[in-house]
């Protein structure tokens, strides 16, 4: 009984925490977060096991360390003149290549002079397809005057994008190149809760209007953008297959040298996206993405406008759809917990499906770009498995309880049965040895039943001894051990009863008895009486089971002698 209130104290508990545990905003962070990790581990085993082709379509022009100190050598100061920039997109246009992309922003400079910025400007004059960046920030407004951008910036966002990232400033890059072209993209990036970018915004907010993001309108002008759904807040997920050198990589101080005349550049940029931007340590324009820490904002940017392309952006399945499978795996967790006979298979069965469950997501990552999640629906099978073992347990414990019983009573009198009452004599003699206490033992028998049988029949016979049962286990202790001996002979063991208790016991139960009337089929009514003898464990009676048995008996069958309906 305590035990059954324990496991359902505990269930309860279990369910509580659950419920509050469903409510509270940081469990569900805690969820959240744990998935997150597994989608890094799915995209890291993804980029080590080298299952999807590289994208050679997109080249970086980096600005690694080598060319940092390039630049420092042959120009004396950074940043690089921007007629340099000019020279080189000019040498790179000859060879026409889809578009050039610069994940740098030309802010106002004090280094650069007009003559230098002029250059620049005309080449994004010249070009439609050269792009540049821009930067949207929160900065207060009375520290910026935060410029008006022009109107050919905008783009009409995706339907309910009030989510959408908004800013109150942006960092105005030379004037003459926001007049000159519209192919000017945000770089800002959308980064989970964790500081991880796993997430790209298509499009930002400031002051009311749409700004595209640089990848998202490098591609749209492409024509090669693919058909994908983006989330509430206009946001995508990045599909980081390729990792670290998934593009091709030219460092910048080759191509300048190209551009000037100074070297030659073995590469031909015909109809590539070719992105501009930093990798050096000093100049790093890190991100911390799933599948590295350290990791060039110039190849995110690339990663971005590679999955916006080739149709790889990373789908995340309804939460419905999570919902159902959680529901399947902690069904076929309840099946395998209740239905099979070892826990230990059930246990092994369990993990094998949430081990092929996970493999199995593992899988439509890398072949369908889909992110099914595994926490929360790994979360709803695991506690289902705990349920359905404490369940088991209740059942299995309920089980024993009824076999138990089944056991060690009879049937008709509901009285315990003439194995128990051996069981129980023995242990009381060893108890009475041992620890030096007595017991005293009652037998009776029905006085002239053979006759009552007779004259009532047998049904009303059962009757009458069901009630002599009833009333003998009604009139003593609830410590006391009342059994049915056999036939229509019972015994009473009377833990801690000394002789003088007993006989007056017993003596009470032979006047119950005698007194009562008892009630038989069709509205008859009988009296029946008892007799009965008492041993009590001793010198005298015996200390073994059948000795006091013995002179139980013998004193029952003086009582039937000296005339039935008495005690001796
Ligand atoms: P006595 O006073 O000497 O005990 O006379 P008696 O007729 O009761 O004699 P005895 O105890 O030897 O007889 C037992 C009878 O009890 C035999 C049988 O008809 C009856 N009896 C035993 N078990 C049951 C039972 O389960 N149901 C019914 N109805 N009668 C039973
Ligand atoms: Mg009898
Ligand atoms: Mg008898």
């Amino acid at each position: 009984m305590l035990k059954k209130f324990l496991y359902a104290f505990w269930i309860l508990i279990l369910l509580i925490c659950v419920f509050f545990g469903l409510r509270n905003n940081s469990y569900e962070t805690f969820i959240q977060s744990m998935e997150n990790r597994t989608f890094d581990i799915r995209q890291n085993i993804q980029v080590n096991s080298g299952v999807r082709k590289h994208n050679k379509d997109i080249v970086i022009v980096a600005i690694d360390d080598a060319s940092y100190e390039y630049i420092l050598d042959n120009y004396g100061e950074w940043p690089l003149p921007r007629d340099k920039y000019a020279q080189m997109v000019n040498y790179v246009e000859k060879q026409h290549p889809e578009n050039i992309a610069f994940d740098l922003m030309f802010v106002k400079s004090m280094k650069s002079g007009d003559m230098a910025d002029n250059t620049l400007i005309n080449i994004f004059k010249k070009y439609n397809n050269v792009y540049t960046a821009m930067n949207l920030d929160d900065q207060p407004k009375d520290l910026r005057i935060p410029p008006q951008l022009p109107d050919k910036l905008t783009v009409k966002p995706y339907p309910n994008a009030s989510d959408a990232m908004e800013y109150t400033n942006c960092r105005v890059i030379l004037q003459g190149i926001l007049n000159a072209t519209s192919n000017i993209g945000m770089i800002n990036v959308s980064r989970s809760e964790d500081g991880v970018l796993r997430r790209m915004p298509l499009y930002l907010k400031y002051d009311g209007k749409y700004y595209p993001q640089l990848g998202y309108l490098i591609s749209s002008k492409t024509g090669k953008l693919k058909n994908f759904t983006p989330d509430k807040d206009g946001s995508v997920i990045l599909n980081w297959y390729g990792g670290a050198g998934t593009f091709e990589n030219i460092p910048m101080y080759k191509l300048l040298k190209a551009a000037e005349g100074k070297g030659k550049l073995n590469y031909n940029f015909k109809n590539k996206t070719v992105y501009f931007g930093a990798t050096a340590a000093s100049l790093f324009d890190i991100k911390t993405v799933p599948v590295d820490k350290v990791y060039p904002g110039v190849e995110v940017q690339a990663t971005y406008v590679n999955n916006l392309t080739d149709g790889s952006l990373i789908k995340k399945t309804s939460p419905v759809v999570n919902i159902i499978l959680g529901i399947i795996l902690a069904v076929l967790t309840a099946i395998f917990v209740l239905k099979i006979e070892s826990i230990l298979v059930a246990l092994g069965l369990s993990v094998t499906v949430y081990f092929l469950y996970t493999i199995m997501t593992y899988y439509l990552m890398v072949y369908k770009n889909l992110w099914v999640e595994i926490v929360p629906p790994l979360n709803i099978a695991i506690l289902t498995f705990i349920a359905a073992v404490v369940i088991r347990y209740l059942i299995k414990s309920r089980d024993f309880d009824k076999q138990y019983k089944l056991a060690t009573t009879d049937g008709l009198t509901d009285l315990y049965n003439h194995r128990y009452f051996q069981e129980q004599m023995l242990r009381y003699c060893n108890h009475a040895k041992r620890y030096n206490t007595i017991f005293s033992l009652i037998i009776l028998d029905i006085d002239f039943f053979k006759k009552f049988n007779d004259n009532y029949g047998h049904q009303s016979g059962d009757v009458v001894l069901r009630q002599v049962a009833y009333t003998l286990k009604k009139n003593v202790r609830a410590t006391d051990i009342v059994c049915r001996y056999g036939g229509e002979e019972m015994s009473i063991i009377l833990p801690n009863a000394k002789k003088e208790e007993a006989v007056s016991i017993a003596q009470k139960l032979c006047d119950m008895v005698a007194a009562k009337m008892f009630k038989l089929s069709n509205n008859r009514e009988s009296h029946v009486t008892i007799s009965l003898g008492v041993s009590t464990y001793g010198e005298t009676d015996g200390t073994e089971p059948s000795k006091i048995i013995e002179s139980a008996d013998k004193r029952l069958y003086n009582a039937k002698e000296h005339g039935r309906n008495r005690v001796n």
